[in-house]
């Protein structure tokens, strides 16, 4: 059995205490173990990322944009080991892992404009013989802590950017798929990364918490489930440190009636579905404004759902893969039933698909749920799978009140002809990144990425620009060098 170690000062090591399985979800087998860090080897990778900081420090931003340039080009290199073992751990389909993958590049692009992004602020002569400038220094070692759902992009919005900056890092991935982003970690050392700069552990909740209490940890960014971002949010800050928690999301689109419906129902169908709907801004409601649209949208969207097709990641004729573990599994399964239960018209029912030859595995086919309401658990919660759920309102301004209630404010998007009631949405909706006719509306590499409300816990979002204020401290430096036979005197009054 191949066992997954950590990376700390340009070695792997494989140090641990437990081993945790890890699957291959198509097949429901498991093929790998991960080694489960203990406190005494996170506090080794932050002794090295500590170590290594003054140096890197004071390395020149173009060199450490040049690092990144290399490593980019690995990862173009590489693309198809990377897709493998996202496959192979996440069960992610090959065209779905190569979007990932994708997106996490041109944040390494990105990263790659390092000396403009860090060029600062300079104003001369604010007074007599004075300038004044803001520069941004990094804040030393950052940790960053990532979930299953994206294990090699997650990782791609952090490091980059912390480590052009002239941060040092400790990344903790999931432990449910650690193998994309150790052997990405191993790709960076190959570009000239110096040693300890950059340290994978792998590991869970012990790990965390230890990266939580050191106090060389200067700032933790954290993507995952709402609840755990609320507490590594609220306990690194309690210990002084810069937080970033990025959490869970319930994504609507709202289906207005001058919409084109069949535009609507081929977004929906790969926003609901693509990647099993284990993505953060899976679009997982429809909210149909009346029953007209809703009853064009569940037909249509039933009918197309005739083509879906779930199997295992090495077949690309599969639109998705499977889910991540058997409990996701059955939790899914539970808020299916529990739809049914509580009054939902169950139209497309996927619990139980058939794949032959993977009957292991961890599928759930494409589910479509109608007449679902605002008490439903299957509503109020992140299902994070493979469930598309219709509601029916009366009004865009019904939709907008219902989206704006619910706790999660990360993606939303509206479906519609009108420019001027597309243009008041966007204006007025509680979340963080809104689609017109774009199902996901995810943030380009030179935008940032963030939700409100729920949807994340801090003030700078994730990526792009805000990233760059998030890894690095302003420092302003005002300096005066008199001109030659000038003394000034002594001043007593506040200077202006
Ligand atoms: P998760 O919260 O279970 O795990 C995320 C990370 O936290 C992992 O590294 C895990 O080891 C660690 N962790 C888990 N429990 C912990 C505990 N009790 N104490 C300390 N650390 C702990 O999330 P997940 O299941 O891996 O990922 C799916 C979730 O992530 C979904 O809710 C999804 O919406 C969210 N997500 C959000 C975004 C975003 O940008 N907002 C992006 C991707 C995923």
């Amino acid at each position: 059995m191949k066992n997954i170690g950590h990376l700390i000062n340009g070695s792997i090591v494989e140090q641990g205490g437990l081993k945790q399985d890890v699957f291959n979800p198509s097949l429901g087998k498991v093929e790998k173990q991960v080694l489960m860090a203990q406190k005494h080897t996170v506090e080794l990778a932050i002794q090295a990322a500590t170590e290594a900081f003054p140096a890197w420090r004071n390395t020149p931003t173009v060199k450490r944009a040049r690092i990144m340039f290399e490593f980019r080009n690995l990862l173009e290199r590489n693309r198809d080991q990377i897709c493998r073992l996202i496959g192979e751990e996440h069960g992610k389909i090959a065209h779905d892992a190569a979007g990932e993958l994708q997106r996490g590049i041109e944040n390494v692009e990105y990263a790659c404009f390092a000396p403009e992004l860090l060029k600062g602020e300079h104003s001369k002569n604010v007074a007599q013989d004075i300038d004044s400038w803001s520069e941004f220094q990094p804040l030393g070692v950052v940790a960053g802590i990532t979930p299953f759902n994206f294990p090699a992009m997650v990782p791609l919005w952090m490091y980059p950017l912390a480590l052009v900056c002239g941060n040092c890092f400790v990344l903790k991935p999931s432990e449910r798929d650690p193998g994309s982003a150790l052997f990405i970690a191993e790709l960076m050392h190959q570009a000239g990364l110096p040693n300890g700069v950059l340290n994978v552990v792998n590991g869970g909740k012990e790990a965390v918490e230890t990266l939580l209490s050191d106090g060389r940890i200067e700032a933790v960014s954290f993507v995952g489930s709402t609840p755990i971002a609320e507490h590594i949010y609220s306990t690194a800050t309690s210990r002084g440190k810069r937080c970033q928690a990025l959490g869970g999301a319930k994504n609507h689109a709202i289906v207005m009636p001058d919409a084109d419906i069949d535009n609507a129902v081929n977004q929906l169908l790969g926003a609901a579905f693509g990647s099993s709907g284990e993505r953060c801004m899976a679009l997982s409601v429809a909210v149909a404004i009346g029953d007209q649209v809703g009853d064009a949208l569940m037909r249509r969207m039933k009918s197309a759902m005739d083509g879906l097709r779930v199997g295992p990641f090495y077949d690309s004729e599969n639109n998705f893969g499977p889910v991540i573990s058997p409990e996701h599994k059955a939790r899914i399964i539970g808020y299916i039933d529990s739809a049914e239960e509580q009054g939902a018209d169950i139209i497309v029912d996927g619990r139980h698909p058939k794949i032959e030859g993977h009957e292991d595995g961890f599928f759930i086919g494409g589910t479509l749920i109608d007449r679902v309401t605002p008490e439903m658990d299957s509503y109020k919660e992140e299902i994070f799978g493979p469930v598309l759920q219709i509601m029916r309102v009366d009004s865009m301004e019904d939709a907008m009140h219902l989206i704006d209630a619910h706790e999660y404010g990360n993606g939303t998007c509206i479906f519609t002809r009108d420019g001027e009631a597309a243009r008041y949405f966007t204006d007025r909706i509680n979340v963080g990144m809104v689609g017109v006719n774009i199902p996901l509306p995810v943030p380009v590499s030179y935008h940032s990425f963030g939700g409100w409300k729920r949807s994340l816990f801090g003030d700078l979002h994730a990526y792009g620009p805000d990233a760059v204020r998030f890894y690095t401290r302003r420092k302003t430096i005002t300096q005066r060098w008199p001109s030659a036979g000038v003394r000034e005197g002594v001043v007593y009054s506040f200077p202006s």
